[in-house]
């Protein structure tokens, strides 16, 4: 199904939105069937999204104006949703057409857009997952980043928890998911020792990932990133490919905690922020404690191809 093309008088809320003090955060939600300011988006407490954490989603942003891949974040979404048998009434055009409204509705030229679905709830209360009826919803708020100016500066503290990522045989990590106890209870592992955010490791001691972020590590030039029990990022595999395009090297494969605490330059990667610099780790320097010059050309090259029409799209504003 095709959506409406979004202008402000097919929208009459729009006019009066931004005096809304409830509006925050300022933004557009796509739910059944209507955009609405975000302040009046409401689910039903029966849904299993909530309940029981079974939903799948996807995260794609915006930035001067144009979507980031949005084709990849597509393709990973509609990757979930087959994968956890779950179905919505639009097709990939479909999805992208109410996306696109959310953010133009929402007038945002940097923006964090959600795609998600959850397995809903049954009429008849039945715990019967098939007798769910899925629920699609999106929206558009402010671009966010994990890390803030002064640690995209300096590159984030980062602390290494001993909780244990969810294992990829108990959940599929390629059907991105809200599964996050793990993550959060990781980040109050880092907040205890006075870190900006965590990584957590996978069921063999090596590293996985942090909340809502891959890791990179880099050794005398060559580039290695976690391969099992994470995320795909759509980030990491951005930094794939401007490695191949810059003849650098880059490979997905066990990365320990010694070979990290030994790497020459570390960065985490994600839609969340894109390129960002790590500089200590659990309270010791990476290298000289400085953001390296690897790390300082990706980011470079990350935004940059933000113009590129081969990788974003403009964005159909009214
Ligand atoms: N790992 C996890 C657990 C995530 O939630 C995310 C993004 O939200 C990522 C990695 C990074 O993925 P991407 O680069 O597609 O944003």
């Amino acid at each position: 199904m095709s959506q409406a093309a979004a202008t402000p008088a097919n929208f009459p809320f729009l006019s009066d939105r931004h005096l809304d003090p409830h509006a925050y955060p300022d933004g557009v939600v796509f739910l059944d069937g209507q955009y609405l300011p975000m302040s009046q988006a409401e689910i039903s407490v029966l849904d299993w999204g909530f309940l029981h954490s079974d939903a799948t989603y996807d995260t794609v942003h915006v930035w001067d104006g144009r979507f980031f891949r949005l084709d990849l974040h597509l393709d990973r979404f509609f990757g979930g949703l087959e994968k956890l048998r779950m179905t919505i009434p639009f097709d990939r055009d479909g999805v992208a057409d109410i996306l696109h409204n959310c953010v133009a509705l929402s007038g945002h030229r940097a923006a964090y857009v959600e795609m998600l679905c959850t397995r809903g709830a049954s009429p008849t209360f039945s715990r019967d997952p098939r007798q769910a009826v899925n629920r699609f919803m999106a929206f558009a708020v402010p671009f966010g980043s994990i890390a803030n100016a002064e640690q995209l500066r300096r590159g984030l503290h980062v602390a290494i928890s001993d909780k244990v990522r969810i294992p990829p045989a108990s959940i599929d990590p390629s059907i991105k998911n809200y599964h996050w106890l793990d993550l959060v209870r990781g980040l109050y592992d880092a907040y205890d020792r006075g870190a900006d955010t965590a990584l957590i490791l996978d069921f063999n001691g090596n590293v996985a990932e942090g909340p809502g972020f891959n890791v990179f590590c880099v050794k005398d030039d060559k580039l290695s990133t976690p391969a099992v029990g994470v995320l795909p990022g759509i980030t990491r595999r951005t930094v794939f490919d401007l490695c191949a395009e810059a003849g650098l090297s880059a490979v997905a494969t066990d990365v320990g905690v010694t070979a990290l605490k030994a790497a020459d330059e570390v960065f985490i990667t994600s839609t969340a922020g894109g390129v960002m610099p790590v500089t200590t780790i659990d309270g010791a320097p990476v290298a000289d404690g400085k953001v390296g010059p690897i790390t300082e050309r990706l980011m470079a090259l990350y935004w940059k191809r933000h113009e590129d029409p081969a990788w974003s799209s403009a964005v159909r504003y009214p």
